[in-house]
């Protein structure tokens, strides 16, 4: 498959101006894909000024209509491509193939939502106590960057360019360099559905060159970012410099917690996803497990049952759950967590390398942890889950809420006076009950404490990409 290779800007794909490029790797290979251009100051400077120059001249002021119609048409051309596009997210970041399908038809989703949305988003009418009459304006800010990680490439990206689109605003994306290929192409599709040239600019390249280039630049008026905590906090310094607003979408480590009373086998059956799913790189993976301890032993048998049962390999094969890892220091950095918990008191089931090419993993339960066990504290971003037993339910709150994360977690029991208490305490953005779904085009999506602010997805993210403007009219 030819892959895209090089930036997008103003309608055009160009080679970096440095001609510098940087080669992209199949994981589940290790083959080398291609080299992409590397984007470095100059080309931010043009991505950014061309996007400003189309914010002022046509995207700003179109029609609602006419952007609902263009958003549509962008919709549907990602649902045409869809095959295409998942073929390459699958060959980019090792994603086995039957995600990559449902998260191509998610970014269609997503755009289809905004498309829709765009009509619907508007200000209020106020009855001021002098008389007259006032309104409220949303509008859009301008230039807004876009930072993605590798882990869900394609339907991050579209999750901060739609919205943004749909209030107004232009985008600049910078994919991470290890998956730039899904953003590239939605550029190009972009084009095909109509946006004006410089609307939406992908620029990929190095995060501490191109990445603080486009934080740093004048017309950038807000960052949109999804990463690491100590990605997002030098961000945040950053932007500080130009009083820029930040959207931080960062790292988890979240609670799944199981009490006696709960469905047990449902629980058992489908946790094991909830952490190794995208081979554990995932905000949202449920990697800290909290069980009751009357069911502890059966639920650890009944997820190991569950576990072994998963398929491991090939991410081409449609029935593979688990890929490779995305690259071999992703690997490795999961293979330290291991080997850190290989003490007596630790039992690790699972585990271990696949035979021959490929950043493998198989997935792997720890047993055994303390609270002051790094394994247990720290994002992994790997298929490790730690199971541990509780006993009472406060001491196990307070150790949930003891993370200095509070992205996502789930909640099993059949008690929903407990359920709805539990649910009020856990100090987390999103939490599910009796099930692990975190993520839904129409609901606010987003973390507390260090997993970041500001919330992604519904018409929140409308929000988030405006500024509301207050109008008086004099009696
Ligand atoms: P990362 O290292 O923070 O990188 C994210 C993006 O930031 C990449 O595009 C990266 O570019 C760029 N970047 C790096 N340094 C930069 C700098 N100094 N200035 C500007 N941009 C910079 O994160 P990752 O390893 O790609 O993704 C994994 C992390 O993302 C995990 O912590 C995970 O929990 C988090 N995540 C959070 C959510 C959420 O919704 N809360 C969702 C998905 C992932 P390069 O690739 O070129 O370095």
């Amino acid at each position: 498959m030819k892959i895209p290779d090089r930036l997008l800007i103003n309608g055009s794909f160009c080679a970096a101006a440095s001609g510098k490029t940087f080669s992209v790797t199949n994981p589940a290979t290790e083959e080398t894909l291609g080299a992409v251009a590397a984007a470095g100051e100059s080309d931010v400077e043009r991505a950014v000024s061309g996007a400003q120059m189309a914010y002022e001249t046509s995207w700003r002021d179109m029609a609602p209509g006419k952007r609902t119609q263009i958003l549509f048409k962008f919709a549907e051309l990602l649902r045409t491509h869809a095959e295409k596009l998942a073929q390459l997210e699958m060959l980019n970041i090792g994603k086995p193939i039957s995600d990559s399908r449902d998260e191509i038809g998610l970014g269609a989703r997503i755009f289809e939502y905004y498309a829709g949305a765009v009509t619907k988003f508007y200000g209020q009418t106020i009855p001021v106590a002098r008389g007259g009459f006032d309104f409220t304006l949303p509008q859009p800010l301008g230039v807004i960057a876009a930072i993605v990680p590798w882990n869900f490439p394609f339907p991050i990206t579209c999750w901060k360019v739609a919205p943004a689109l749909a209030t107004g605003n232009c985008v600049v994306v910078k994919p991470a360099s290890l998956s730039p290929l899904t953003a590239l192409r939605l550029g190009e599709i972009g084009m095909e559905a109509g946006l004006p040239s410089g609307v939406l600019q992908i620029v990929p390249g190095p995060g501490s060159k191109a990445g603080e280039a486009l934080v740093l630049h004048p017309h950038v008026r807000k960052i949109s970012f999804t990463g690491s905590t100590a990605v997002g906090t030098r961000l945040m310094e950053l932007a500080a410099r130009g009083l820029k607003p930040v959207g931080l979408e960062l790292g988890g480590k979240s609670p799944n917690i199981v009490f006696a009373d709960a469905d047990l086998e449902q629980a058992a059956v489908s946790s094991p996803m909830s952490v190794f799913a995208n081979t554990g790189q995932d905000c949202c993976a449920r990697s800290r497990m909290f069980v009751e301890r009357p069911v502890y032993d059966k639920f650890v048998d009944l997820f190991s049952a569950a576990m072994a049962k998963l398929v491991v390999g090939d991410p081409a094969k449609p029935e593979t759950q688990i890929g490779p890892l995305v690259s071999a220091a992703q690997r490795q950095i999961t293979e330290e967590y291991l080997q850190s918990a290989g003490t007596p008191r630790h039992k690790i089931i699972g585990g271990g390398r696949l035979p021959g090419k490929g950043f493998f993993s198989r997935p792997a339960i720890v047993l055994g942890c303390e609270p002051a066990d790094k394994i247990w504290r720290e994002e992994i971003f790997g298929p490790v889950v730690c199971i541990r037993p509780f006993d009472r339910e406060a001491d196990m709150l307070a150790e949930v809420n003891a993370s200095p994360y509070g992205l996502s977690g789930s909640l099993w029991t059949n008690d929903l006076r407990r359920a709805l208490r539990v649910a009020g305490k856990v100090e987390s953005g999103v939490l599910s009950i009796n099930c692990h779904n975190s993520v839904h085009v129409e609901t606010p999506f987003g973390g507390f404490k260090q997993s970041g602010f500001g919330r992604d997805h519904g018409m929140k993210a409308m929000e988030s990409f405006t500024e509301l403007k207050n109008i008086y009219v004099a009696p």
